[in-house]
């Protein structure tokens, strides 16, 4: 979830104003005509201006979707669409080439989704871009993930952790033993918890070791270990070998199929604190979602200590955060527990945000630890409902009260509130 710094981005200049050329603007037959003629900036030049503008504005994505007649191209916030510009659609396949040959794919190949990536680097910033291509009936709609590496490894007390949340999440990775989950959906910052979890633990006298499909960043500390994408060597593999060099800490990137799952669970069993990232929409759904995938009830409930459950949410503008009184309605959407509050905060946009009120991301969470009465449910697979109730009873706090409380203190908006949880 590295957060890229604006402000020395917002120095870099552009070389064109890209609106000038957007459909709305201008005509388009005067546009397609600059274009043949060679006076517009070249693709390489659109695409490059494309990411520029994506970087300034702090976007997490773009998408650049042709339609019949328009290439449309926008900038993605988490979830949230903003149009960048619309240009004439006879670009749109020259545009499409340079992403795809950046990325290493196969510029010709127009009937399949193709995935790739690419680096760049603005002003010493590290970025990672991953693209994804979907054939439409209008062509080739292009998606790209922004991801800066962060050149250092965030502390965990930096992340946005409650101080509640906070004590209980070093509660469970103080443990010598058991399996810890950091969940939460796509790009929702769980790499960098994970990160930072293990930096906590960083001391020398343990074996560290880290085993990820996709590496994000070079761990000092860890021995950082690659399974092969062919299967060859596969994370089960690398785990089975791993085991053999008396580790203390692993982190197993993702955990995708039974025989990791119970691989993992056997060492956290064992002797050793495994930490492992997994796609989750909430905390106490990911226990049947390892039932399902075979993971045994047995080593899940013996293993398990805890599952940190996480999603990024946009922080208000400190440039322009005003109060406002919200309506019944906005506050009846936030739900209970805001003990009679009615003003609230908000951006208003200024030019720190590009008007959109909002800057940077922090993380809402929520932090189960498995009680004795859930591990029991869990060894007797028992239904979601009933993990459900007894977490509660066992003091568990989900996600809407964190980030409930983050909305009374004026990090986020209950506009937020609603995006990112309904
Ligand atoms: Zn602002």
């Amino acid at each position: 979830m590295a957060i890229m710094k604006t402000e020395e981005l917002k120095k870099i200049p552009s070389k064109f104003n890209l609106e000038q050329f957007d459909v709305a603007v201008f005509a388009k037959d005067r546009i397609r005509e600059m274009f043949r003629a060679g006076k517009l900036p070249t693709a390489d030049a659109m695409v490059d201006e494309v990411i520029l503008r994506a970087l300034k504005e702090g976007a997490s994505d773009i998408h650049f979707e042709p339609t019949e007649h328009e290439l449309r191209i926008r900038l993605g916030y988490e979830g949230v669409m903003k149009k960048l510009v619309s240009l004439p659609r006879d670009i749109s396949e020259n545009l499409a080439n340079v992403l795809k040959t950046k990325a290493g794919l196969n510029a010709f190949e127009k009937k399949k989704s193709q995935e790739g990536r690419f680096t760049m680097n603005y002003m010493g910033i590290h970025l990672d871009l991953r693209i994804s291509t979907l054939p439409t009936v209008s062509g080739e709609r292009i998606a790209m993930r922004l991801l800066t590496k962060a050149n250092h490894i965030s502390n965990i007390e930096e992340l946005g952790f409650s101080e509640s949340s906070l004590e209980k999440l070093k509660k469970l990775l103080y443990r010598p033993t058991g399996l810890l989950l950091i969940t939460g959906p796509a790009s929702g910052g769980k790499t960098t918890t994970a990160y930072a979890a293990l930096n906590k633990l960083n001391v020398p006298e343990k074996n560290i070791f880290a085993v990820e499909q996709l590496i994000e960043f070079k761990l000092e500390f860890a021995t950082q270990v690659q399974p092969s994408s062919d299967k060859s060597f596969s994370t089960a593999d690398a785990l089975r070998s791993i085991l053999r060099q008396s580790p203390n800490v692993i982190l197993v990137g993702d955990i995708r199929d039974a025989e990791t799952g119970n691989l993992a669970a056997e060492a956290a069993f064992t002797g050793t604190l495994v930490i492992s990232t997994l796609l989750s929409s909430d905390a106490i759904g990911t226990i049947p979602r390892l039932l399902n995938l075979g993971i045994s009830p047995y080593w899940l409930a013996s293993s398990i200590v805890g599952i940190a459950h996480q999603q990024l949410v946009r922080k208000i503008c400190d440039g322009c955060k005003e109060e406002y009184q919200a309506t019944s309605e906005e506050i009846e959407r936030l739900g209970a527990g805001t003990w009679g509050q009615t003003i609230y905060f908000r951006g208003k946009g200024c030019d720190q945000c590009s008007g959109t009120g909002y800057r940077d991301r922090t993380a809402i969470h929520e932090i189960l630890s498995i009680s004795d009465q859930l591990r029991d449910l869990i060894y007797e697979q028992a239904p979601s409902v009933k993990l459900k109730e007894a977490a509660f009873n066992s003091g568990f706090e989900d996600i809407r009260a964190d980030a409930r409380n983050k909305v009374n203190e004026g990090i986020t908006t209950i506009a937020e509130f609603v995006r990112a949880l309904g």
